[in-house]
């Protein structure tokens, strides 16, 4: 049966994994987050005294890194190696990591397959910098998915001290743009806006707003929400 896909892509901190998981639940969908598997390499280097910017070492160790996805109570794990790392994976370290040893051919292409056979086996909305570009070029709805720089910052700073993790913002802004630089020119993959995809910008827009788009995005090419 032809599955059902919607791709999320957008640059860090605009929203993508709040808004895919409510919309998720609200389809019944599966919810796809790639950038965790891109963290959970980031953090086999970093655990293995690999420096993510050495593009050689991490395509030759990124061979032995096996993921898979689970999910508990309906919340994405991340297994590396027969482990769950989710709950080491979400530092500010681990996040810049991933955004270096993601730029490299050999990095995507440990990932491919797997994201496309995720899709391919079930109906997902799946989150990430190129799944409308590369991985889902076929996906029924994609949505670029945007807000300012400044706004950005602002969020990512309140998750941090929500989770009672001190921040400075400029700090945070400076480290978004730093991460949104290297995601738009790498080479590879880069991150930009597929032709078909439908511009999101969340800055002045609510929660509920944004995934009102989504779903009408998915109406208009044939989902029924039930
Ligand atoms: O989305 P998240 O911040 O968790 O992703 C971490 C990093 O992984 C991003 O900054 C990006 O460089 C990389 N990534 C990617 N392609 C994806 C998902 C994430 O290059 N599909």
């Amino acid at each position: 049966m032809k599955r059902f896909n919607i791709a999320i892509d957008g640059p860090a901190g605009a929203g993508k994994s709040t808004i895919a998981k409510l919309v998720a639940k609200k389809t019944g969908f599966i919810y796809v987050d790639t950038g965790a598997m891109y963290r959970a390499i980031a953090l086999f280097m970093l655990e293995h005294e690999i420096a993510p910017g050495d593009e050689q070492a991490v395509s030759q160790a990124v061979k032995e890194v096996k993921i898979t996805l689970c999910y508990e109570d309906g919340i994405q794990q991340v297994i590396c190696n027969g482990e769950n790392v989710s709950g080491r994976i979400r530092t500010e370290e681990v996040g810049n990591a991933a955004s270096a040893v993601s730029a490299y051919p050999a990095t995507r292409g440990h990932l491919l397959a797997l994201q496309r056979e995720l899709a391919a086996s079930q109906n997902v909305i799946m989150d990430g910098r190129d799944i409308g570009t590369c991985i889902l070029p076929d996906a029924d709805v994609k949505i670029y998915l945007t807000a300012s720089t400044g706004v950005r910052a602002l969020r990512r700073c309140k998750e941090l001290t929500d989770k009672g993790i001190m921040c400075n913002l400029e700090e945070i802004e400076q480290d978004i743009r730093e991460r949104d630089e290297r995601d738009q020119n790498r080479a590879v993959s880069p991150l930009r806006q597929a032709e078909d995809a439908l511009l999101i910008d969340s800055s002045d827009l609510t929660v509920n707003q944004v995934i009102d788009k989504i779903l009408q995005a998915a109406a208009s090419r044939g989902l029924q929400i039930p």
